[in-house]
């Protein structure tokens, strides 16, 4: 078997261990079986690239190749390590930023060393490629570096709103197709050069113009633009595997922009659009009145004496790494016999499934953990909802006023229970900026602090309620 052919088959072997790893992926029980998969599909397809490309590299070249894996493979296991899970979605930014990058550049490889053997159609072919690669990979890397300041709060998180928003980004579209077409007929340097500042500044106005409220969907947008900046470098690079993996990202990540706009009710055009998480003047400037407070051991009185509980975490809980308490608030009123369940909304947190992963990190039971269309007609029927670091995705204002920014967007409808404890540390806005009504709400109290602590004062106090008064020894309370 010659090297092609065995790096050919192994190529084949890898696309399949990714297969295999998205199909992992998708489920809680068997997502560490799914990375397992991917890793594997990882180092059989860099042994085979290195394989293929030992053929005609020096050595010098093969030591370089080693000495940027290392490098490489040595950041992401440090960034691996030290990553909180609140800053997920922005080192996954940062990431794609770099794919983006690669691609841009094997496109403008591309151009600068041509196959002498192409002529004709397949020239052609050659320079459209360079050209769409050059385009999606520089889009995809200015987009994906202001995702990463908005979602790293480097810098505002509102939408940028220039004058003709939208006339600019079909212009800079419009002008990519032009210059594609003067391209593929006449390759030049100016072109390309002019091409690669409409992509990176296209890119970053299209994420600069869109709304903190909407970076789930982007997140994951830019994720697919990567993978088809990968699949385009495929095509330049004749790689198999890369346009197998770049389509598989790309089709992935497609699909679950799809999958959360339905969650959100947006549609994947007015997201990309941009708008969402633009204040209304009329949202913002509403006097909502009074709001008012309880503290840990009133709160735990509400529990003990509530037949059933549902507890909404949000991004806050993450931010004070309130799971394991809340876990043990969980299982100390199961077992009291209080009905106790997690209400889920597919956007809470900072990435998709953030907050599942959190509570299964507690070994919180997934039976009593529900997705928000699964628990939503229960709230009415329940004695106290604890919104546990919880923001945008328990505001009414969703369902009840049109003017909202996010009007339309589906939320938890904790306002339902006999009783609401919010846990955060002030009056602040969630997310998207908006203000939340629920905390003005007459069932709805605030338990300010840091969720972590104030749960733990929770478990005092159901602890201290338990405990036997001495001076009133064999009464029951
Ligand atoms: P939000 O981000 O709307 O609100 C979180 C709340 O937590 C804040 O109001 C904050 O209030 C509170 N908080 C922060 N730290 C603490 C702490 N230590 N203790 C107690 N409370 C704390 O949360 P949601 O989860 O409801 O909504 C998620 C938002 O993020 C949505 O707008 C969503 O679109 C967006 N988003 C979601 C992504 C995803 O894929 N899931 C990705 C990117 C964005 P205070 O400061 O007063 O404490």
């Amino acid at each position: 078997m010659t090297t092609d052919t065995a790096a050919q088959a192994a190529y084949v072997v890898a696309a399949l261990l990714f297969i295999l790893s998205l199909a992992g992926l998708s489920q809680h029980k068997t997502s560490r079986s799914g990375v397992v998969w991917g890793i594997a599909g990882m180092v059989v397809a860099l042994a085979a690239t290195v394989g293929l490309a030992s053929r005609s590299i020096t050595a010098t070249g093969l030591v370089l190749i080693a000495v940027a894996t290392a490098f490489g493979a040595g950041i992401g296991l440090w960034r691996a390590r030290v990553v909180e899970m609140t800053g997920m979605p922005e080192l996954i930014a940062i990431m794609h930023s770099l794919v983006g990058l690669a691609a841009a550049f094997v496109g403008w490889n591309g151009y600068l060393d041509v196959d002498a053997e192409l002529s004709g159609s397949l020239l052609g072919i050659h320079h459209a490629e360079v050209f769409i690669g050059v385009f999606i990979g520089a889009v995809t890397f200015t987009g994906s570096v202001v995702a990463y300041l908005k979602l790293s709060a480097r810098i505002n998180s509102r939408p940028l709103t220039l004058p003709g928003k939208h006339i600019l980004n079909i212009g800079a579209l419009v002008a990519f197709v032009g210059l594609t077409v003067a391209f593929v007929a006449r390759p030049g340097l100016g072109l390309l050069i002019a091409v690669t500042v409409i992509a990176l500044a296209l890119g970053a106005h299209l994420v600069a113009s869109i709304g903190g409220g909407d970076m789930p969907v982007v997140v994951s947008m830019l994720n697919s633009y990567s993978g088809w900046a990968a699949a385009a470098s495929g095509f330049l690079l004749a790689n198999n595997l890369l346009i197998v993996t770049g389509a598989l990202v790309g089709s992935s990540g497609a699909y679950l922009s799809y999958i959360m706009c339905k969650a959100m009710n947006r549609s994947f055009l007015s997201v990309i659009a941009g708008g969402f998480g633009t204040p209304a003047a009329a949202a913002e400037d509403d006097e909502h009145g009074e709001h008012r407070e309880i503290n840990a051991e009133e709160t735990a009185e509400l529990l003990r004496d509530a037949t059933s509980v549902i507890i909404t975490p949000g991004y806050g809980m993450a931010v004070a790494q309130a799971q394991y308490p809340v876990a043990e608030l969980a299982r100390k009123l199961r077992e009291r016999g209080v009905e106790v369940r997690f209400g889920i909304h597919p956007v809470a947190g900072r990435l998709p499934g953030h907050m599942n992963v959190l509570l299964a990190e507690a070994n919180v039971p997934y039976d009593i953990v529900l997705e928000m269309d699964e628990i939503n007609d229960d709230f009415a029927a329940t004695s106290v909802v604890l919104v546990i670091g919880a923001n945008d995705t328990v505001n009414p204002a969703a369902t009840d006023n049109p003017t909202s920014p996010i009007a339309g967007m589906p939320v938890l409808h904790v306002w339902e229970a006999a009783n609401v404890i919010v846990f955060k540390r002030s009056m602040a806005a969630g997310y998207a900026g908006v203000q939340n009504p629920l905390f003005f709400r007459e069932n709805t109290q605030m338990l300010f602090g840091d969720a972590k602590q104030r749960v733990e004062d929770i478990l005092r106090g159901l602890d201290s309620l338990d405990a036997p008064v001495p001076e009133m020894a064999g009464t029951t309370r």
